[in-house]
């Protein structure tokens, strides 16, 4: 049996952004996305998610974070998730620290948004051994680092998730035409970010520029990083048994079985 995996409605490429702080400016990136049918996942700090809350810059721009009313209505249709309730280093803290960093936030976001949470990304990309066990044991099935692989594979470890690149990287351009015509099996583009970053750096145009090349393909899942990681976990569970595609996660599964596109449930 020749097997290839495709994501859900047979689509061979997935795309993904995260974007990190829950500040003003991720209104306007929301309203970019939104426009163009991208799906994105915001990883938000409760315990400083207040519209009188913020820090000044090194390029002197005072960046504020948006307030606990403005998060709801404005994610709609994205992912929110962990980025701990006040942003340490969480290497440096005790076990119950980090738990508390970790639970505080994501308890916080499921009473919000009344949803699940099940996604990280480390403040300052900063995290060891000990962070990784006590983030699978707090429910969190993947975690986004600030390492980049400068390609389309999916990640090895979930919990330890490099993204293609950041949205400053100076090979975004020729990198987003490379995704249009890859043949890699579950080919996924991921780049991450700060929104206000676009107005320090003065180059919004660099994300109009990504989505114009990126959106509205056919061929492609325009996915929140959670989907994703779901979507991948399903994957791996997936077996042969007796010629046969066992697959136990209860998530249809895309793939192209000897040719064929199916559906495995
Ligand atoms: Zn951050």
């Amino acid at each position: 049996m020749e097997l290839f995996c495709l994501y859900p409605g047979g689509k061979r490429k997935a795309f993904t952004l995260s974007y990190d702080d829950g500040v003003r400016q991720d209104a306007r990136l929301v309203q970019l996305f939104n426009e163009r049918g991208i799906k994105a996942t915001f990883n938000l700090n409760l315990g400083k998610q207040s519209r009188l809350t913020g820090w000044t810059h090194e390029s002197g721009l005072e960046i504020r974070y948006l307030d606990k009313d403005e998060i709801v209505p404005l994610y709609a249709g994205h992912e929110v998730a962990v980025h701990t309730y006040t942003h340490p280093h969480l290497e440096t803290l005790t076990k119950a620290e980090i738990i508390k960093e970790l639970r505080d936030d994501k308890l916080e976001l499921e009473r919000l948004f009344g949803a699940l949470v099940i996604g990280l990304a480390y403040p300052y990309g900063s995290y060891d051994r000990r962070v990784v066990e006590l983030a699978k044991a707090e429910g969190l099935q993947y975690a986004r680092t600030t390492k980049h692989a400068y390609d389309f594979s999916t990640p090895e470890e979930l919990m330890e998730w490099e993204f293609s690149c950041h949205h400053g990287y100076e090979g975004l351009p020729s990198l987003a035409r490379e995704f249009l015509g890859t043949e890699q099996e579950l080919a996924l583009f991921s780049v991450w970010g700060h929104s206000y970053e676009f107005d320090t750096d003065q180059n919004w145009q660099v994300m109009e520029a990504l989505l114009g090349t990126v959106a509205g393909k056919g061929d492609t899942w325009y996915a929140t990083n959670g989907q994703i990681a779901r979507y991948l976990l399903a994957m791996q569970r997936l077996s042969v048994r007796e010629g046969q595609l066992v697959n136990p996660s209860g998530q249809p599964l895309w793939l192209e079985v000897d040719g064929q596109v199916r559906v495995v449930s």
